[in-house]
């Protein structure tokens, strides 16, 4: 079992993310490959834990999942509630899905949590406040709160345009695709697991200059991420009903 601990927040900030994602900054640079030269990360950016009502992963279950699917980490994405419980091997991203009156957008690297409710363009410029990255997640999607972009007056950092879950993605998948070339917004690939099972179908790859949270918060601001992925398997739904 990995070890989890609880992480405080914290008064202070830096320019790019909270006190909160330095104090992950623990691991070694191992990778680094010398001055100027990237470093390629492949981390899902859509997981949900036991503090969704809907989900049944537990924080401790997710480093073994990603060793197993080869990730170099991933992003806990708990509907309207920022992770407390990191775990502190790999590359873990604290982040939350907030249910914004016009659809879900995800924060990455906030200092605190978002309240739910607000606008879309009220909470991508909350996101920003709190020294986070956001992503419009499973916009155009069918049967959930998902956020039609084109409404937006304020430009998110990301589009998801992979999200396991969706429903008709060859539609969807692809207009979501289609926003984000036409505004030239960074695009991004997450899981959205609910059940250890599914984590890893989608990721992104982001190419970074070091291997901690505010340089893949940096990365996707600047657009070096490229997403992978593919949808839920049948049985991948029925088994989350079944949980
Ligand atoms: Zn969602
Ligand atoms: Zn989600």
């Amino acid at each position: 079992m990995g070890s989890v601990r609880n992480l405080e927040l914290g008064s202070s900030q830096c320019n790019h993310c909270s006190t909160r994602c330095q104090l992950r900054i623990s691991e070694p640079d191992s990778k680094k490959y010398g001055a100027g030269q990237l470093l390629k990360l492949k981390l899902d950016f859509h997981v949900h834990t036991t503090a969704s009502s809907d989900a049944h992963t537990r924080p401790d279950e997710l480093v073994p999942r990603c060793k197993e699917r080869d990730l170099d980490g991933l992003a806990i994405t708990d509907h309207n509630v920022l992770a407390r419980e990191v775990p502190s091997e790999l590359l873990i991203i604290p982040g939350i899905e907030v249910s914004s009156r016009d659809g879900h957008i995800i924060g990455l690297g906030v200092s605190d949590a978002v309240p739910r409710g607000l606008s879309a363009d009220e909470t991508i410029l909350q996101i920003k406040r709190l020294g986070g990255v956001s992503i419009v997640v499973h916009p155009y999607d069918f049967l959930r709160s998902a956020l039609n972009p084109e409404i937006l007056t304020t430009m998110p950092d990301a589009i998801e345009v992979i999200n396991s879950a969706s429903m008709l993605h060859s539609i969807t998948w692809k207009r979501a695709r289609t926003f984000a070339e036409k505004r030239r917004l960074p695009q991004t690939a997450g899981s959205d697991s609910h059940i250890p099972e599914t984590i890893g179908k989608a990721y992104t790859i982001v190419d970074v200059e070091s291997r901690n949270v505010a340089s893949v918060l940096d990365a996707i601001r600047n657009g070096q991420v490229a997403p992978e992925g593919r949808p839920y398997h049948f049985s991948d739904r029925i088994r989350k009903i079944i949980r």
